[in-house]
């Protein structure tokens, strides 16, 4: 399985490591031409969403890639990767891929609470620990997407066909459920796409 992991920025490297740890085939997309390699599966890292959007758009992948989620490419965002997926971020007028229907809250633990650690229950895979480090929080979802994970009385993880997002680092918790979750995913999606035609 070949996963594309945009690596402009952020926690890249560890979501290299936990994907390849599992068997997939890796590669950094940083430029255009990265593009035209076979892709299965992206990753959007935790970072800054604001520095990514900018950089997406500076290095002239934004446009591509949004065709590509748009077009059902099965992607995961963790953290700032969940806000560039967000239609909506109540407190942030800047909108990036813009391909989940989910209202997201950016930075959405304030300063004291910026970084915590926590273990809950993700749907499917039992309880599994969450690293937050700035993170955002999900206020709210649209009709068709599944709400897999709440903390604390927000939702930190929910999936709409191809796109997963986590608000938490799963890729720093040396835990590899959800990472498994998501190449799980990719295979039935291709499997449901198999017996269509
Ligand atoms: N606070 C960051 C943002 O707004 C997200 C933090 C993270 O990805 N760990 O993009």
């Amino acid at each position: 399985m070949n996963i594309g992991i945009l690596a402009v920025q952020g926690a890249f490297i560890e979501q290299e490591q936990m994907l390849s740890g599992l068997g997939a085939s890796c590669f950094e997309i940083r430029q255009k031409s990265d593009l035209s390699r076979p892709m299965d599966g992206l990753v959007i890292p935790g970072g800054e969403s604001t520095v990514q959007g900018k950089l997406l758009r500076d290095l002239g992948l934004f446009a591509p890639l949004k065709e590509k989620i748009e077009a059902g490419l099965p992607v995961f965002g963790t953290c700032a990767g969940l806000l560039l997926l967000a239609k909506k971020i109540v407190n942030d007028e800047r909108r990036h891929f813009a391909t989940m229907d989910i209202t997201a809250v950016r930075n959405a633990y304030g300063r004291q609470l910026g970084s915590f650690y926590a273990k809950a229950e993700f749907d499917g895979l039992g309880i599994i620990p969450m690293t937050f480090i700035r993170a955002p929080y999900i206020e709210s979802v649209g009709e068709n997407v599944q709400v897999l994970s709440v903390v604390g009385g927000h939702i930190v993880a929910a999936r709409q066909s191809s796109r997963l997002v986590t608000a938490f680092h799963p890729e720093l918790c040396g835990d590899t459920r959800v990472h498994r979750y998501f190449l799980n995913m990719i295979e039935t999606l291709k499997e449901a796409k198999r017996s269509e035609v």
